[in-house]
């Protein structure tokens, strides 16, 4: 049974979304969000931010350019109009694609009706479908971002899963933020790989690791039983 959301990592560490999606908000103040979701899923952010009565971000870092780790930023811009969007030089590039980011986002909204996500529904306001999605600043492996509360977030250049992918380094609450580079997260314990070899197997993340953060649950099927990502 999968944890009750948002909840507290480590000290400066605190994750949003549910059995599908991740979000994390680092820092003491809580400054840096890390995976931006979907449309979907940045609305179930927000309420839940609310909820918990906790400051909005005023960075959201993309880890890489696929639709379900991208999809969710012009909804958080929405609601959190200051917040500078981070990325990578190739992800801002794919980002800048009209074409590109018109199928992001009809699968965007695909992954709603197939999640059936209550709070896509709840939330009445019109969500921006831009042609591109903005980036405002580039980001690299081996830079840092400083916090505000003190500690950094090391950046690491993470082209396994995607050219563009970025992993995150918080040393001060030693949790590393791989995306997908590792696959996906299937249970509390669980991970699914991305790549398989003749004996495909699943990860199963001793002690020694537990603050390594992957992203997202296993895919819904859509209706042709085809997998979405
Ligand atoms: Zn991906």
């Amino acid at each position: 049974m999968s944890r009750l959301l948002p909840y507290q990592l480590a000290d400066n560490t605190t994750v949003f979304g549910n059995d599908h999606f991740r979000h994390y908000l680092v820092g003491e103040y809580q400054d840096v969000m890390i995976e931006c979701g979907v449309t979907a899923s940045a609305k179930h952010f927000v309420s839940q931010l609310t909820d918990s009565g906790r400051h909005a971000p005023d960075k959201l870092l993309v880890m890489h350019a696929h639709f379900d780790h991208v999809c969710g930023i012009p909804e958080l811009k929405r609601h959190f109009p200051d917040a500078e969007v981070l990325a990578s030089p190739a992800a801002a590039k794919v980002l800048d694609n009209p074409k590109v980011v018109a199928g992001f986002f009809d699968q965007d909204d695909q992954i709603v009706g197939d999640l059936g996500h209550d709070d896509a529904k709840a939330d009445t306001g019109q969500s921006p479908r831009p042609k591109r999605i903005t980036v405002d600043q580039t980001v690299s492996g081996g830079e840092r971002i400083t916090l505000k509360g003190g500690g950094t977030l090391e950046l690491i250049d993470a082209p396994g899963h995607s050219p563009c992918g970025l992993a995150a380094w918080f040393e001060k609450d030693r949790v590393l933020f791989v995306s997908d580079a590792l696959g996906f997260q299937i249970s509390d314990d669980t991970i699914f790989p991305i790549f398989f070899t003749l004996t495909s197997h699943t990860w199963r993340p001793s002690n020694d690791w537990q603050n390594i953060q992957p992203t997202s649950w296993p895919f819904p099927t859509n209706a042709s039983g085809r997998e979405m990502r």
